[in-house]
């Protein structure tokens, strides 16, 4: 049940701190770092994120959640224009979920021209999969999440297991530079029917969205049956097809590297992206997690 407020909206988001600038950010959380938890997000807040905010609220005293719709990890001109943007419902949902703070930075104020290259080498995540499909955009994730760590220097940070090869770059990225951050990858949050939730799903119609929970369940069929998966992947992507959806990747992998699995045995997961009325899906099965 909704908690009932009996403060006008306005004010209950002045209780809210906003945050635009990296100098004041980094000022007010100089003394908090001990006891902040941080969720990056691109915002259109859905249950999956506030999953990590609740998290985040239980291990910390203080949760910073960033909005930020970061244009250097989008590879798609098209894709960036029509990500949606929802800012005021989700600063009501960040307050509803006990967030302190949320962290809107300026493009100019993050990526000032004088910020120097981050170096990290991502092999062999960067070849493959998302980095395939997207490239340059595991360069924009790490370049922004450098940026956010260093203004920031929360003690744990969150990010969802959806996003599988992000989660593996974010472990580089913190083993490379930041080996005080504790980081915590947060199962993924399903829709009552199995699909993952998205900001992305909120541009399916209808129809589309009637379909999408089928990509979930494939992907436990192939995870019931992993012997067979080199003949159950052509009946996947087929039946997939015949939902209107279109398997850009469907692979079995061992983790952390990605490369291709032959035989069920230690950390696996199953990857797929594809199209669905033109919006794009991702969705993964762990197995051995
Ligand atoms: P995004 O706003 O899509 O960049 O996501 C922000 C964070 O929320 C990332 O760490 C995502 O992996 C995570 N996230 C997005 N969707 C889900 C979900 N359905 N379940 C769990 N975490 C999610």
């Amino acid at each position: 049940m909704r908690r009932k407020s009996f403060i006008c909206r306005p004010l209950a988001l002045v209780l809210l701190k906003i945050f635009h600038y990296s100098g004041s950010i980094a000022q007010h959380f100089a003394h908090l770092h001990a006891s902040t938890g941080f969720v990056p997000t691109m915002g259109a807040l859905h249950q999956g994120h506030l999953d990590l905010v609740t998290r985040a609220r239980a291990e910390n005293t203080h949760v910073l959640v960033s909005i930020f719709v970061n244009p250097a990890q989008f590879n798609n001109p098209e894709d960036l224009k029509k990500y949606p943007r929802t800012l005021l419902a989700d600063l009501e949902k960040l307050r509803d979920a006990g967030a302190y703070a949320v962290y809107l930075p300026l493009p100019a104020d993050l990526y000032p021209s004088t910020l120097a290259q981050v170096s990290l080498n991502l092999h062999p995540l960067d070849s493959a999969f998302e980095s395939r499909f997207r490239p340059g955009h595991f360069e924009g994730v790490v370049k922004v999440l450098h940026r956010f760590f260093s203004v920031v220097q929360p003690a744990h940070a969150y990010f969802g297991l959806k996003d599988l090869q992000q989660c593996l770059v974010v472990e580089k990225l913190v083993d490379a530079f930041f080996p005080q951050i504790n980081l915590h990858l947060c199962p993924t949050t399903r829709e009552p029917d199995g699909l993952a939730m998205s900001s992305r799903n909120m541009r399916l119609g209808p129809e589309a969205r009637s379909h999408a929970p089928e990509i979930y369940r494939q992907l436990q069929w192939l995870c019931r049956n992993l012997p067979l998966f080199g003949t159950n992947r052509e009946i996947t992507v087929q039946a997939l097809a015949t939902h209107g959806i279109e398997t850009e990747y469907l692979d079995w992998v061992n983790l952390p590297d990605l490369n291709p699995a032959e035989t069920p045995g230690g950390r696996q997961a199953i990857l797929f992206a594809g199209y669905l009325q033109g919006v794009r899906l991702i969705d993964n099965v762990l197995i051995n997690p």
